[in-house]
């Protein structure tokens, strides 16, 4: 029963619809309402130029005053002309906003004014003229009517020019007017099809302009069903019980009529016509209705999935963006009370990796829910992962900060997470809220990991160091092409004689404007953008090219290593560019040392595990860097088979004072030993040190003790020197 009373409610529209569902559909009505208009011009030109033609000229020629006859023929297509004008250009300047637009504004003016003037003219007419035809109390009852309608008129003209005026000034919304002109409308085009067909039918003509008006008024405009129903059936059995009224109108009584000798009683052909009439265009009304608001839902949808973060319900990064371009326009006051914030989650990562990715996205939606809360009618979004983007008055704003580090801080007791967010404060109004956000999250970027602080202003003196990190990202392809990025050679040795059987190839950007960079200035970034893969990959083949350069020279050669980062086993095949590039410059496999930092292998990915695998296949030697550095090094060392183990520099360091750091290192160099891996030690940089590590056996060296990285020409300068001894096992 429900279900029927359910589905019949829906039938007639009685449903509840959600607030863009109507905006939708006023929208479309707003939209014929002008169509409307155009066609009512259109029609009402059209009939004032008949008039003139076939009443005015010839009354004229015959001797008629023209102003009189002018007003006689012309006064009601005038006014129906207004009415369809001023719709016509209310609805086209119609906005979504319903501010009163300038366009909107002008025409009611002009529409209320013309209005005032019409009735100005016609009292004008209508109490200069005498008629001697009627009664003197007759002319006193048509003229208190004149008057009324005249006076109704002009009040109406006036209040549409003084409404105007109020709410332009204000910048008000006109949705009410919208209404009034949507509702008026249909009432005139009722009117006016009872009024010409009524005179029609007792003129023996047929009631076309009563069914075209009906028309107009039910499949122009979309009105929920019970409405279409309300409006159609009043018009209808209205209009019909008004021709009843009259003496042998339309009738449902059945006629006797004799066919081929038999009497059968039948019903009117009108009649039956009347009512399908009405009933298809009653069924039509409500498909009209069904099919655009299917049309609103589908529209919705669409609209929600370009602005929405589907995860979090803010707002997606690119509309955020949008939003925030227009918020920082308008804003008025002073700008710099304004910032824009980027806020990262500290150890998300590993929250993520310990309960799951369904509790992750739990996290980050009650996160985002936390954050719309408290910043309130601030503008939200997500711009990926784990990091939000808020803009908002910098007032309070370390007090709301601390709140919601709170509340992350609190919510697994085992895994503890933190907030880290930059901000920007605003200069101007035309600023870029997208390079605003990435200056906020690259002062983000530089309290991470900080888990004590949990807000940092962008302010000048991060600027430069800004500009140069937008100067890598956008120059990366210059600097490949140009030949900026050159390998520096850091020299191993054996640790037993000192001498060299290796060397690291290690990146340097030799800059037009910066002049010498360090890895530190572009390796993370170049990573954080995922551009990584074109710098190793110049670095490998420059390598390459110098390893063909030396033999060919006939200079002795030793091994290169090359930093390969976790990334460019996801950006590029890097197993086969790597080989091809030996191939290419015809360089013997033992002369090439792949490395991999530990903290490239702590999750598990199939990718580059495979790669690892073939890279060993094809006959390199795989070394393992920056052993210790992580969380999960011995793990490392369990599950993968590496030739040589890079002991991270860190163990080294107060080694001479502190017993501990020595039996570390000691047990760590015979625990690889043990599982069948070589040994280096980075980072040397006493004789005591390499003495030491000699000792206990770890075979290969590395540090400025035995040399800095140099360019290529430094490195055999040394050699020529007698400096560096290359030894003839190098292996
Ligand atoms: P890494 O692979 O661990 O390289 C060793 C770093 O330690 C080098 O810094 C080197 O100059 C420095 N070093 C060597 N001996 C000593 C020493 O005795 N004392 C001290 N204090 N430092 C020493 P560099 O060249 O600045 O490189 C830093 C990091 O940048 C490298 O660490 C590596 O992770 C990365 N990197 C360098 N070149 C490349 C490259 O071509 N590709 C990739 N993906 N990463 C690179
Ligand atoms: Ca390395
Ligand atoms: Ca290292």
């Amino acid at each position: 029963m429900d279900k029927l009373s359910g589905s019949l409610a829906g039938i007639l529209g009685f449903e509840k619809l959600s607030k863009y569902e109507k905006d939708y559909l006023h929208d479309a009505n707003i939209r014929s309402c002008s169509y409307m208009g155009f066609i009512v011009v259109l029609l009402e030109v059209w009939m004032l130029i008949r008039q003139i033609y076939s009443k005015i000229i010839p009354k004229y020629q015959a001797g008629g005053d023209l102003f009189g006859l002018f007003v006689k023929y012309t006064s009601k297509y005038w006014l129906f002309l207004l009415i369809g004008l001023g719709l016509m250009l209310f609805c086209l300047f119609y906005q979504r906003d319903r501010k009163l637009s300038k366009g909107r504004f002008i025409t009611l003016l002009v529409i209320g004014t013309a209005c005032m003037l019409y009735t100005a003219v016609l009292s004008l007419e209508a109490f200069t003229k005498t008629s001697d035809t009627i009664t003197p109390v007759m002319a006193a009852v048509m003229n208190t009517m004149l008057v009324s309608i005249y006076v109704f008129l002009f009040v109406i003209g006036a209040s549409i020019v003084a409404y105007a005026l109020l709410k332009y000034l204000k910048n008000r919304n006109v949705v009410a007017l919208e209404y009034v002109a949507i509702i008026s409308f249909n009432l005139v085009c009722l009117a006016f099809g009872v009024f010409v067909s009524y005179s029609d039918f007792w003129g023996g003509k047929e009631i076309i302009c009563f069914l075209t008006m009906v028309l107009y008024v039910g499949c122009l405009l979309i009105y929920r069903p019970y409405i279409s129903a309300l409006i159609l059936g009043v018009s209808f059995f209205g209009f019909y019980h008004i021709l009843l009224t009259f003496q042998g109108g339309l009738t449902f009584a059945k006629q006797d009529i004799v066919i081929s000798g038999v009497t059968k009683q039948i019903t009117s052909g009108d009649t039956v016509n009347y009512i399908t009439f009405f009933i298809s265009l009653t069924t039509i009304c409500f498909a009209i209705y069904r099919g655009r608001l299917n049309e609103a839902r589908k529209s919705k949808a669409l609209e929600k999935s370009a602005k929405e973060d589907s995860l979090t319900g803010l707002y997606n990064y690119s509309y955020f963006s949008e939003l925030a371009e227009d918020s920082i326009r308008n804003l008025t006051g002073d700008v710099s009370e304004n910032v824009l914030l980027f806020i990262d989650v500290h150890n998300f990562k590993a929250f993520n990796d310990q309960r799951g990715f369904e509790e992750g996205d739990k996290f980050l939606i009650a996160l985002g829910k936390t954050i719309s809360d408290l910043f309130g009618d601030s503008l939200c979004g997500r711009q990926a992962d784990d990091h939000f983007v808020v803009l908002t008055k910098s007032e309070g704003l370390t007090e709301k900060l601390n709140a919601l580090n709170d509340l992350v801080h609190d919510y697994d007791k085992e895994i503890l997470m933190s907030i880290n967010c930059g901000s920007y404060r605003l200069n101007s109004n035309t600023e870029d809220p997208r390079i605003c956000i990435d200056r906020a999250r690259y002062a983000t970027q530089l309290i991470k990991n900080r888990f004590q602080t949990v807000h940092v202003e962008y302010d000048k003196t991060m600027s430069e160091a800004y500009h140069k990190r937008l100067y890598v990202i956008n120059n990366i392809d210059n600097a490949v092409n140009n030949g900026w990025i050159v390998p520096f050679y850091q020299p191993v040795v054996w640790s037993d004689t000192g001498e060299l059987c290796g060397c690291e190839a290690l990146a340097r950007w030799m800059d037009p404007v910066y002049g010498q960079l360090f890895p530190n200035e572009f390796i993370p970034v170049l990573e954080e953008y995922r551009l990584i893969h074109k710098l190793d990959k110049s670095i490998f083949e420059s390598a390459c090219r110098d390893l063909r350069e030396a033999i060919d020279a006939g200079k002795p050669v030793v091994p290169v290593s090359l930093n390969f980062s976790r990334l460019d086993f996801e950006l590029m095949d890097a197993a086969t560019e790597l080989d091809s590039l030996v191939a290419k410059y015809r360089i013997p496999k033992d002369l090439i040392h792949v490395e991999v930092t530990e903290s490239a292998l702590t999750d598990n990915f199939t990718k580059l595990n495979e790669a690892m695998n073939r890279i060993q296949e094809m006959g390199y030697s795989l070394w393992l860097d920056d052993f210790g550095s992580g969380y999960s090094s011995l793990n490392v060392l369990k599950d993968y088979q590496f030739d040589v183990v890079k002991i991270d520099m860190r163990f080294l360091s107060n080694l001479e004072n502190n017993e501990k750091a020595r039996t570390l290192i000691d047990c760590i160099i015979q625990m690889a030993n043990r599982i069948h891996m070589l040994t280096l030690t980075e980072g040397v940089e006493t004789e005591k040190q390499a003495e030491f590590l000699n000792q206990i056996g770890c075979g290969r060296l590395q540090g400025y003790l035995f040399g800095k990285p140099v360019p290529k020409a430094s490195l055999y300068e040394r050699i020529d020197k007698g400096e560096l001894t290359v030894s003839d096992k190098c292996l």
